[in-house]
């Protein structure tokens, strides 16, 4: 297949996961053929050139095409490349070649002082192990031929093209708008002292050394803080087609939806660790979680709003102190939240958030507002006016709920928000999260199917 079309197929691929997964993102670039991308590889090349930092020299190693990456013989398992299995090619030719060892005594202190922050530690020591055994100048550009013209020349020299990695780590700038000094740039980069990026741990190397290096040698700010997450293995291997053990995320979301695929990748995936995917676990995730413990909750408040107050949200006795224990939780989560988020630990957050949901649970029972209803019934009156405490607090805690999950489940929080009778637009954001911080007595909620619905044939766990 020629070049352009393979790109063009797999380019396609990446770009409908905003869709299936309905992701949003500010922007989505094709290196190869973004006019802005590529006036601005070439002003970086130029600036590294003339620090000195750029050389002429022959070489010859063993190349990974899977990895862009040249391999010393040690780093190989058995002959193979760590990380795709397969032999790398003998590559013999004349290129150009960037001066990282000039760097190594920079990039040690940035990191060892946490300057440039590598998250999680584990990594950090990673690079940092990495740097001391000592940095070597490495290849930037590939013959033309080699490259069957595809990538970025080389600024005033055709016959070479830049080394895949050297254009392509340079995105993080050029898509802001570096080549001509952008306002965009100034003012997500340059000005801006939270640059963070996010990564998988197969390419820490150029995102920890390479590029730091380079921007160093440009005299470009560095990234803040490099936020390197694991591998979703399956059966404890990579995934991978040569070992044919691929689940198709594609698959998965056809099957349980978008919502649940989330959920389960932000909740039970360490954001920094590996973790082995099995189908019994993303079941037992959905039925546990999403189909139980909050599908039921929001189902319940929403019934029961219906049956004993015709579905209007009733106004709570501001004299019950029973709602404490609730609120008290409701009060705590969002701070928890937005300091796991501050970690980049989506896991936690979500763990926090279900504090509160399995606490709304919890007061369900404790409450028990069929009781109430009972003895409303017989005519106490008392009772008639804990119910509507309890149905106000529920619904309370619902919404909150409901806003905290938005980050995470958004089309969950609207489908929430709507059951509740909560505008989705116009929130404010003051008091989205605080108890009683939007008054919702007097509004109608909406019966509605499951959210999340119950798995018709669900796998056991024991057979896997
Ligand atoms: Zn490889």
């Amino acid at each position: 297949m020629p070049v352009e079309q393979l790109v063009r197929r797999n380019r396609g691929r990446y770009q409908d996961l905003r869709s299936i997964l309905d992701l949003s993102f500010d922007q989505f670039i094709a290196t190869a053929e973004d006019p802005e991308h590529r006036a601005g590889a070439e002003k970086i090349w130029r600036a590294i050139d003339a620090a000195g930092d750029i050389y002429k020299k022959h070489y010859e190693g063993l190349y990974c095409v899977g990895c862009e990456q040249f391999y010393d013989e040690a780093e190989l398992d058995d002959g193979r490349c760590p990380e795709h299995g397969t032999v790398p090619d003998r590559v013999e030719e004349q290129n150009y070649f960037f001066r990282l060892s000039r760097y190594a005594e920079q990039l040690d202190e940035l990191i060892a002082s946490d300057r440039y922050r590598v998250i999680p530690e584990s990594r950090k020591n990673e690079v940092l192990s990495f740097i001391r055994q000592g940095l070597r100048d490495f290849s930037i550009s590939r013959s033309q031929e080699r490259a069957k013209g595809w990538g970025i020349r080389v600024p005033d020299d055709p016959s070479q093209v830049m080394y895949v990695w050297f254009d392509a780590l340079a995105n993080y700038i050029t898509a802001l708008g570096y080549a001509d000094d952008a306002e965009k740039y100034r003012h997500y980069w340059f000005e801006n002292p939270h640059r963070t990026h996010a990564i998988g741990k197969g390419v820490i190397r150029f995102h920890a050394i390479f590029w730091p290096a380079m921007l160093l040698s440009a005299g470009v700010p560095l990234p803040e803080t490099l936020f390197v997450h694991g591998y979703i293995t399956i059966g404890g291997s990579k995934v991978s087609k040569s070992v044919g053990n691929v689940i198709d995320p594609l698959e998965l979301v056809e099957q349980y939806g978008a919502e649940a695929v989330r959920y389960y990748l932000l909740r039970a995936v360490s954001a920094t660790g590996d973790h082995n995917f099995t189908y019994e676990g993303f079941e037992a995730r959905y039925t546990a979680d999403l189909a139980n413990d909050l599908g039921n909750l929001l189902n319940r408040t929403v019934s029961m709003i219906h049956r004993y107050r015709e579905g209007v949200i009733p106004a709570p006795d501001d004299s019950s102190p029973l709602e404490n224990g609730l609120r008290d939780v409701a009060e705590h989560v969002p701070g928890k939240l937005t300091a796991a988020l501050d970690r980049y630990d989506p896991q936690a957050g979500l763990s926090a958030v279900w504090e509160l949901v399995i606490a709304a649970n919890k007061y369900v029972e404790e409450a028990a507002p069929w009781k109430l209803a009972a003895e409303t019934k017989k005519g106490d009156d008392a009772a008639d006016i804990r119910l509507s405490s309890v149905l106000h607090a529920l619904a309370e805690a619902v919404r909150i709920i409901g806003a905290l999950l938005e980050p995470f489940i958004p089309a969950t929080s609207e489908k929430i928000f709507d059951q509740l009778g909560v505008p989705s637009d116009g929130t404010n954001w003051a008091t989205r999260y605080r108890w009683g911080g939007l008054v919702i007595a007097g509004t109608e909620v909406r019966k509605a199917n499951p959210i999340f619905p119950r798995l018709e044939s669900p796998r056991d766990a024991a057979s896997a």
